[in-house]
Order: structure tokens, then C-alpha cells, then sequence
């Protein structure tokens, strides 16, 4: 739902999305230069291309085929050596990277390398939360939340579709406290714990 309000606004303000191309050159501040392809803007969005740290990427043992540390993306206990976990973003759990995602994972990882360092099996498992504030201007922002396949994970019962200026303060003014109080030491509010299922694939 979230997503096809996003895609409005998109729409309303002409926005052209560009996906898996390597800028290669800007120029005049207006044109910018793609590998297959050039285009006008007025303004540009560049995400860098996104990779593990290389001590990690250069672990073979420890990563998959991308460079991640390869974990299960439930337990977020590595699938090869149970006595490594693994968080974040250096992780292959398939979700978004952010923040809040760590967040939601830590909990956890605490849980079950506590019950694997006891000597029993991984029982907690994350639910693939993670969170975009996605500021859409000055002063509105949709709070977008949602699992590891792209399914909406909303905290508060209104519509999260919507451009909100209390969202916007949420972002601006409250995040900020939450991250250096809340995560930075460790009581982690948002933790995002089901039971284990080892049947889900
Ligand atoms: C512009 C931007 C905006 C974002 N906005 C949001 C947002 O609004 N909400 C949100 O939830 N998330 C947001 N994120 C994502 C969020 O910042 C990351 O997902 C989060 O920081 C990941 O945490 P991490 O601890 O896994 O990795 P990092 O924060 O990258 O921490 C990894 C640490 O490891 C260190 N390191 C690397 N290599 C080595 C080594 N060899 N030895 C020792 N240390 C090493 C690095 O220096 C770094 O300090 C944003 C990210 C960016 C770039």
C-alpha cells in the first residue's frame, strides 16, 4: 500500500528511476552520463554500489556467492559454522540494509547464540523487519515498514501510506534520541523475535 502511494508521488513529480546502471560522469550539473544510456536531471540520487568489507569478502569460507557473511536468515546463525552469528549489514539476511534492521535483528542473535554458547539449539527467529523513512518533503515523510519479502510491518494503526508531518518528526526529532539512547547502548527497542521454525525455507 505504502508502495503504490510512493509510486504517486513518483508520478506527480515527474521522478525517473534508474536501476543497475554505473554512473560514469556528470557534467554541467544537468546531464549525467550512464553506461548505456545519459540523462537530464535536476536532481540526482546516486546510491554507491554496496559490498561487504573486504577482510570479510575475502573469507570464502565465511561468505556466500555475493561477499556476505552467510547466515541463516531466520536464526542469523552462519550455515556453516554454528558458532558464528552474524547481523547487520555485512550479513546475506535478504532484507533491506538499515538500521532499523539491526535493530530488529539483535535481539535475536543475543537469544540464540545465548542458547547455542548453553549447548541447545537456535529458538528464536527474525522476522525480516526493516524500515525506510522515506522524507518527502520539507515536512512529510511516509514511515515505510516491511518484511524481507517486501510485506508491509506497520507499528502504528494508522494508514503509513499517507504523507505525514508526524512521521516527519518522528524522523527529524525522535530518531536521532531512539539510535543514540535506545541502540547505541543496547536496549534495542525494536527487537523482532518469532519462535523458530526450522521448516520455513
Ligand atoms: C545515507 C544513509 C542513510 C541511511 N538512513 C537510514 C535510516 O534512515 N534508517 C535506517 O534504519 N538505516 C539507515 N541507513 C542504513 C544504516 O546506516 C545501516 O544499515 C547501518 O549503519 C548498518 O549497521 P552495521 O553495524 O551493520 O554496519 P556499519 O554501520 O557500516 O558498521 C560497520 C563498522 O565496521 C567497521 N569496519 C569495517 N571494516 C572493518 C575492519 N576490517 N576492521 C574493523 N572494523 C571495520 C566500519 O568502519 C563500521 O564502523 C542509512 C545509510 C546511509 C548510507
Amino acid at each position: 500500500m505504502w508502495k503504490m502511494e510512493k509510486e504517486a508521488i513518483n508520478t506527480d513529480q515527474e521522478e525517473q528511476q534508474i536501476f543497475s546502471k554505473i554512473l560514469v560522469q556528470m557534467f554541467c550539473l544537468s546531464c549525467a552520463f550512464f553506461k548505456e544510456t545519459d540523462n537530464l536531471y535536476e536532481m540526482l540520487h546516486v546510491t554507491p554500489p554496496m559490498s561487504s568489507p573486504d577482510p570479510l569478502r575475502q573469507c570464502a569460507a565465511l561468505t556466500n556467492e555475493t561477499g556476505y557473511l552467510n547466515v541463516n536468515k531466520h536464526t542469523l546463525q552462519h550455515v556453516t559454522f554454528p558458532n558464528v552469528f552474524g547481523i547487520g549489514d555485512c550479513t546475506s539476511v535478504p532484507t533491506s540494509k538499515t538500521a532499523a534492521a539491526v535493530a530488529g535483528q539483535f535481539g535475536v542473535m543475543k537469544r540464540n547464540l545465548s542458547l547455542v554458547m548453553g549447548g541447545a539449539s537456535p529458538k528464536h527467529q527474525y522476522d525480516g523487519y526493516t524500515s525506510c523513512p522515506l522524507v518527502t518533503g520539507y515536512n512529510k515523510c511516509i514511515l515505510a515498514e516491511f518484511d524481507m519479502d517486501g510485506n508491509p510491518l506497520e507499528t502504528f494503526p494508522i494508514n503509513q501510506a499517507k504523507e505525514r508531518r508526524t512521521m516527519f518528526h518522528l524522523k527529524k526529532d525522535m530518531m536521532p534520541t531512539m539510535y543514540w539512547n535506545g541502540m547505541l547502548n543496547l536496549s534495542c527497542p525494536r527487537e523482532r523475535t518469532v519462535p523458530y521454525d526450522s521448516n520455513v525455507a
